[in-house]
């Protein structure tokens, strides 16, 4: 059985069908003699039923069904009338939303599997540390005077060290799932950073630094997750004490801009190479990955700041000299 599956093989059909009218008209027209408009005109709507029929079986009813696809893409269900001049555009145009669909979808994929890849790498080293000092014990360093308190503390900072990185984690998990769900209210945003600053101060005091405010008159109510605003202030001043000198600030500073308020927390401590800035809120990424680990770092603080910020349609900035400090900064609209 033939199939009529291209524009060649349906073109023949139709001229089949057309020459099939000619010769019926001609043998009416000669043995019955009738004229031949008026044959010509009776014959006019077979052949439009015939015609419209083999368009609409082989083209018509097929585009259909693309369309009908791409108009359930679009969200529409209901297709009155189709406009073949429109049905090339509109496919590209739904070819180009996929290819794009794709590869977000790609990128978003490779990006979880970095993701998965860095956890594991992340508590793979404390896991080990931990399993070496155990190990070590257990095949008699128990009775060693020596070793056996300081190993057990070694092995004790690396489960606080998992706690930190599986906390950090979970903040970073919420985040993703209440991603709409940012709880704005109104409160006093200086009254926020001094119950931070009673928080850190213990924090602060061990490594010798003072905590600071300024333009603290300028402080206004603000409009955001106050829940949320604290973890950014919480992480930035938490970065400005450990990586802060001894002796050192930490200085919160408050900027009226018309409707916004600019919020900057500043150290001065050992501060940030510039061909690290740019990669600075990246998930894991430390500058120095020893001295982060040493002092509990995640490399997943920054990381926090900038997915809150972002959901709260603002930015997170920094600038930073190496040696001398940085300083972080980003804007809240006031009441
Ligand atoms: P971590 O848990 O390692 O501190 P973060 O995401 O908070 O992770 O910060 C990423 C890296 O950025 C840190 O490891 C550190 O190298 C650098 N960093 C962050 N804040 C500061 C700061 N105030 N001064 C100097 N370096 C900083």
């Amino acid at each position: 059985m033939i199939k009529f599956n291209n524009a060649f093989k349906i073109s023949v059909l139709i001229s089949c069908f057309l020459i099939f009218t000619i010769i019926l008209v001609y043998f009416f027209q000669k043995i019955f003699d009738v004229n031949i408009y008026i044959l010509t005109i009776l014959l006019f709507v077979p052949n439009l039923l015939v015609t419209y029929f083999l368009l609409n079986k082989f083209f018509y009813d097929r585009i259909k069904v693309i369309y009908k696809s791409i108009y359930k893409f679009k969200g529409t269900s209901k297709i009155t009338e189709i406009d073949i001049d429109h049905v090339e555009k509109e496919a590209k145009e739904w070819a180009d939303a996929k290819e794009e669909e794709l590869d977000q979808m790609k990128k978003d994929d490779n990006y979880r599997r970095e993701f998965i890849g860095n956890v594991s790498h992340e508590l793979k080293t404390p896991i080990f540390n931990i399993q070496g000092y155990l190990q070590t014990l257990i095949d008699g360093g128990l009775n060693d005077e020596n070793i056996n308190l300081k190993y057990l503390k070694r092995a004790n900072k690396s489960v606080d060290r998992m706690i930190n990185i599986i906390d950090d984690l979970e903040v970073i998990s919420r985040l993703e799932t209440e991603q709409d769900e940012l709880d704005f209210q109104k409160f006093n945003i200086v009254e926020l950073v001094h119950e931070i600053f009673d928080l850190m101060e213990m924090k602060a005091s061990e490594m010798n630094i003072n905590l600071k405010l300024q333009n603290e008159s300028q402080g206004v109510t603000v409009v955001a997750d106050r829940n949320k605003i604290q973890q950014v202030l919480m992480n930035l001043v938490s970065n400005s004490i450990k990586y802060g000198k001894d002796g050192g600030d930490v200085i919160i500073r408050f900027f009226d801009m018309h409707n916004n308020m600019l919020i900057e927390v500043s150290d001065n401590g050992i501060g940030i190479a510039q061909e690290s800035l740019d990669r600075l809120f990246e998930r894991f990424y430390r500058v120095d990955k020893n001295r982060s680990r040493e002092i509990g770092g995640t490399g997943l603080g920054l990381a926090i700041v900038k997915h809150i910020l972002e959901g709260h349609n603002q930015t997170i900035n920094v600038r930073s000299t190496k040696g001398k400090g940085s300083t972080f900064s980003f804007i809240l609209p006031k009441a």
